[in-house]
């Protein structure tokens, strides 16, 4: 049986220490690169190493200071939702 390359892969997310909403993302194309994940940047639209932040993500950034869900990288998602995630794991911690 092949490997299930159909699946939605969930991307490898790692924090950074000292830097809460910054985060190392594995590459899926490149396996060993990592790409550097500031969600909080650009007014909370984020930022990423990758070439696809670079070509479609920050040009819609640049010229209308927005970012749809649909325009953010893989990485930027990926990041966003261990974010996300730990918040909540936090949240519930308290009750
Ligand atoms: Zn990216």
């Amino acid at each position: 049986m092949s490997p299930a390359s159909k699946e939605v892969q969930v991307a490898v997310v790692r924090p950074i220490a000292g830097e809460p909403t910054t985060f190392e993302v594995a590459s899926k194309s490149e396996p060993g690169t990592w790409h550097r994940v500031d969600i909080k940047a650009h007014g909370g639209c984020g930022q990423c190493a990758c070439i696809r932040w670079d070509t479609v993500s920050w040009p819609r950034i640049r010229d209308t200071r927005n970012l749809p869900p649909s325009m953010r990288c893989r990485h930027l998602k990926a990041a966003r939702e261990y974010y996300t995630n730990h918040k909540i794991a936090a949240e519930r911690a308290y009750e």
